[in-house]
């Protein structure tokens, strides 16, 4: 059984702790003040250096970590870090246990596609390709036969050109489609791989560049046009679940929607292709984190189901956040710290966030509007710094973009006061525009 191949999704919802690139510690595993984008929550980094450090040499089989504190005090933010220790590569995967219920699909199937995605599978393959810089394109139009109005390629004659080599190939009407999708032109330096036949833009040649500004310039490649070159991917098991899925499905399933269920059967097969790739060293495996959020939402089903796969070859790491003390546990009378039943708080390292200081929180605003390029006045940043005390650090981070497309606005690349006094006036943070709507509905049932 062969199995398709798409590049890894971009990890959605991490943007805003891009500025995060580890955990900021020394060799001694002691957290600096301010380090790899990290600012404070010193014990908390200092414990996730540990744990990094186990995870390593194995010796998280089967556990997981927990990571307990208040709103808005870095929670996610550490356990970005700790992947980011992980590996540059690893997939992070981030849900709040409320997306584990929906109208689409079981929860614990929700659940074991979240786990699937964070586990990587890197795959080394050799592939025959075509490489050079287009210097001839000439397409063959004809009547599209289901609209003759409009013109379809139903061939075309492509030059390709390397420092060495000149050679030209007719191209089938599906590629040459592909080419005037993707506009390529005389002067781009692409990629085709034949296997698949998608075509990879490179850039544009340094000769193509004086008459287009604004793309990329990439040297000519030297040899062969036509050649072997090694790839390497990095996929996750769902995407391959689900490119297993489509196939099995026949070419009809193309057309539904893809995030459904996965039957059982199909994973067993991916499993098995996987583990057989890594045997064959092909294949490389990369477990991941997956940080779940709002653990207390999760129920008692839920709950003996990770517990479960959390004893499988193939889990990924999964950190808990929870800011909750004691709850009942979702589906049951039963009371436990944060809503968590006792057997999996026993597999569970617990680490803890504290909320920040007026320091932290500055500087954590500086950082950021370092990592967006954004310039403020001394007296905005001390401004936002008070909203981040007042209400929160995430309100006074996420203020940072509409002040400044209102300092913007001014003609200026500098946010002062006034922008953030406006943006505050414009947006409210969440307890504010929830109790708002709360005082509202009160009314509304009077
Ligand atoms: P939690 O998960 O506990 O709610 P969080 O990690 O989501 O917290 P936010 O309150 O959303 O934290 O944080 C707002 C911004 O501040 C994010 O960009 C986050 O990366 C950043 N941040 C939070 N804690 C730290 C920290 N200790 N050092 C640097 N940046 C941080």
């Amino acid at each position: 059984m062969a199995i398709e191949i798409k590049e890894i999704q971009k990890f959605e919802r991490i943007g805003a702790h891009s500025h995060i690139k580890g955990l900021g510690l020394d060799e001694n595993l002691r957290a600096l003040d301010v380090a790899d984008g990290l600012v404070g929550q010193k014990k908390a980094r200092e414990a996730a250096g540990v744990i990094v450090r186990m995870i390593k040499s194995g010796k998280m089989a089967g556990k997981g970590i927990l990571i307990a504190g208040p709103p808005g005090t870095g929670k996610t933010a550490i356990a970005v870090a700790i992947s980011k220790e992980l590996g540059k590569d690893i997939p992070f995967v981030q849900v709040s246990a409320s997306e584990f219920y929906s109208a689409e699909m079981k929860k614990t199937e929700a659940l074991i596609q979240a786990m699937r995605k964070a586990i990587g599978v890197r795959i080394k393959e050799r592939r025959f390709v075509l490489e050079g810089e287009v210097v001839g394109l000439d397409y063959n139009m004809v009547p599209n036969p289901y609209n003759p109005t409009q013109k379809i390629p139903e061939s075309a004659t492509l030059t390709l050109a390397t420092k060495d080599e000149k050679r030209t190939f007719t191209v089938s009407g599906r590629l040459a489609l592909q080419f005037l999708y993707q506009g390529i032109e005389v002067g781009d330096v692409i990629m085709i791989d034949k296997e698949t036949g998608r075509i990879v833009k490179l850039g544009k040649s340094e000769r193509a560049k004086k008459y287009d500004i604004g793309e990329e310039t990439v040297e000519v490649p030297s040899g062969r046009i036509e050649k072997e070159k090694e790839f390497t991917y990095v996929v996750t098991l769902h995407d391959l679940d689900e490119a297993n899925a489509r196939r099995r499905g026949g070419l009809f399933s193309l057309f539904e929607p893809v995030s459904k269920e996965i039957d059982s059967e199909v994973r067993e097969a991916v499993d098995e292709q996987v583990k057989r790739w890594v045997e064959e060293g092909r294949a490389e495996l990369i477990p991941g984190v997956l940080f779940i959020d709002e653990t207390h939402l999760m129920d008692i089903e839920l709950f003996a189901f990770m517990n479960r796969a959390m004893e499988s070859e193939m889990a990924p790491i999964i950190i808990l956040a929870s800011n909750r003390g004691f709850a009942k546990i979702r589906g049951t009378d039963i009371v436990s710290p944060h809503g968590i039943p006792l057997d999996l708080l026993d597999r569970l390292l617990i680490i803890t966030t504290e909320p920040y200081s007026r320091e932290e929180i500055k500087k954590i605003i500086e950082i950021r509007a370092d990592e967006s390029k954004i310039k403020l006045s001394e007296e905005a940043l001390e401004m936002l710094t008070d909203l981040g005390e007042k209400n929160s650090l995430r309100y006074a981070v996420q203020l940072l973009a509409p002040a400044y497309e209102l300092a913007k606005l001014r003609n200026s690349d500098k946010i002062e006061v006034e922008d953030v006094k406006k943006a505050s006036e414009l947006f409210v943070d969440v307890s504010q525009s929830s109790s708002y709507l709360k005082k509202w509905e009160e009314k509304m049932l009077a």
